[in-house]
């Protein structure tokens, strides 16, 4: 970034504007009747979301822009902003461990949305969520877990219709299976049930413990059961080997926790009231998602554009007065 906006400037409880630092090292104040914060959240400042996503969220990998490093989010709060809550969590995804981003594209390549038709255990060899909810909920789950990190395990039907079977309509489909084995990841592929208790030692779960949790949980699918945790989507067994054997961990693609805003897109202040002149849009809102999530492209531009207004609103509205009061002093000179 080559011009870096510094602080804001506050008059009379107002943001007034930004000091700037350009590329050559000078200084200037930009004043405005409103100043829009969109830098796209603090994903890429592992402090920040250790502190407010969650104790082990800054060791996650960043499959987002490393370049949005709460920028936003700090001027605002200097001047007062309110924030969202800590425990909003975070829009993210499973991803194999031990698997560095080399490329934006492994980004989506190396997201195991797959795992909605799959079975997550922890370090515990105990599953802990209902996985057919969302990848994007169970990557939230995921970090809460001891060590943040588990096993995935798909049959053959999953991994035919979800991972090497396209899994939205019209986009390419990776084998994520043998991507991750390539570039290192932890992966196994097991001939059957029995097959499962082999898992390596070094990677510290309980090989029986994981097959009989497979085990267990096809036999309450079979019969009808309810598992625990429960299944409201894709509640077939997992009974067509081979499996395949992932270990994942969530990624982060950018937090929840962000500066609270009203449906004007004025940033709010502790007490609930808009700090004037102060808007804020997309990723660096706080408060819209609570461990739910829906677009981050719609956060964007719903409030991108209602900021929009809302300044032109403003600029109409004082305007008039001030062109008002200038021509009164000009006919009483
Ligand atoms: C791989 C991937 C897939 C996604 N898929 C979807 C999807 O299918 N649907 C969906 O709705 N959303 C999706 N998203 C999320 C969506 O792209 C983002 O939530 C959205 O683009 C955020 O918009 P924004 O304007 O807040 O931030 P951005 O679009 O990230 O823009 C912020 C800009 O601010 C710049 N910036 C950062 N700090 C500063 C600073 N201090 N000063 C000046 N500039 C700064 C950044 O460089 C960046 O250019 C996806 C994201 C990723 C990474």
């Amino acid at each position: 970034m080559e011009t870096c906006a510094e602080r804001l400037v506050v008059e009379d409880g107002v943001v007034a504007g930004a000091e700037l630092r350009l590329a050559d090292g000078a200084r200037m104040r930009a004043r405005a009747g409103s100043t829009l914060i969109a830098t796209g959240g603090f994903q890429g400042d592992p402090e920040l979301r250790t502190a407010h996503v969650h104790p082990r969220a800054g060791d996650m990998q960043l499959r987002s822009n490393s370049s949005s490093r709460g920028g936003g989010y700090r001027l605002a709060t200097q001047v007062g902003a309110a924030t969202g809550h800590d425990d909003a969590g975070f829009y993210g995804h499973l991803i194999p461990s031990g698997v560095s981003f080399a490329d934006p594209a492994d980004f989506v390549d190396l997201s195991l949305y797959y795992s909605e038709h799959a079975l997550l255990l922890n370090v515990l060899n105990d599953r802990f969520v209902d996985e057919t909810l969302g990848d994007h909920l169970t990557a939230m789950a995921l970090l809460e877990q001891p060590e943040s990190r588990g096993l995935l395990i798909a049959d053959a039907r999953g991994f035919r219709d979800w991972v090497v079977g396209s899994y939205v309509e019209g986009a390419v489909a990776v084998d994520k299976f043998a991507l991750a084995g390539k570039r290192g990841g932890r992966v196994g592929l097991a001939e059957d049930l029995e097959e499962l208790a082999y898992l390596p030692e070094e990677w510290g779960y309980r090989g029986e413990a994981v097959r009989d949790a497979v085990k267990l949980f096809n036999e309450d699918a079979a019969a009808g059961l309810e598992p625990v945790p429960g299944r409201q989507l894709d509640r077939l067994p997992l009974d067509e080997p081979p499996y395949y054997v992932i270990e994942t961990v969530p990624a982060i693609t950018f937090p929840f926790h962000g500066v609270r805003i009203d449906d004007r897109a004025r940033v709010l202040r502790g007490d609930g009231e808009p700090l004037h002149g102060l808007l804020a849009a997309g990723s660096d809102t706080g408060g819209l998602w609570h461990r739910a999530y829906a677009g981050g492209i719609a956060s964007a531009l719903v409030f991108g554009l209602t900021a929009a207004d809302t300044a032109t609103a403003t600029t109409t509205a004082t305007t008039t007065p001030t062109a008002a009061r200038t021509r009164a002093s000009r006919a009483t000179d």
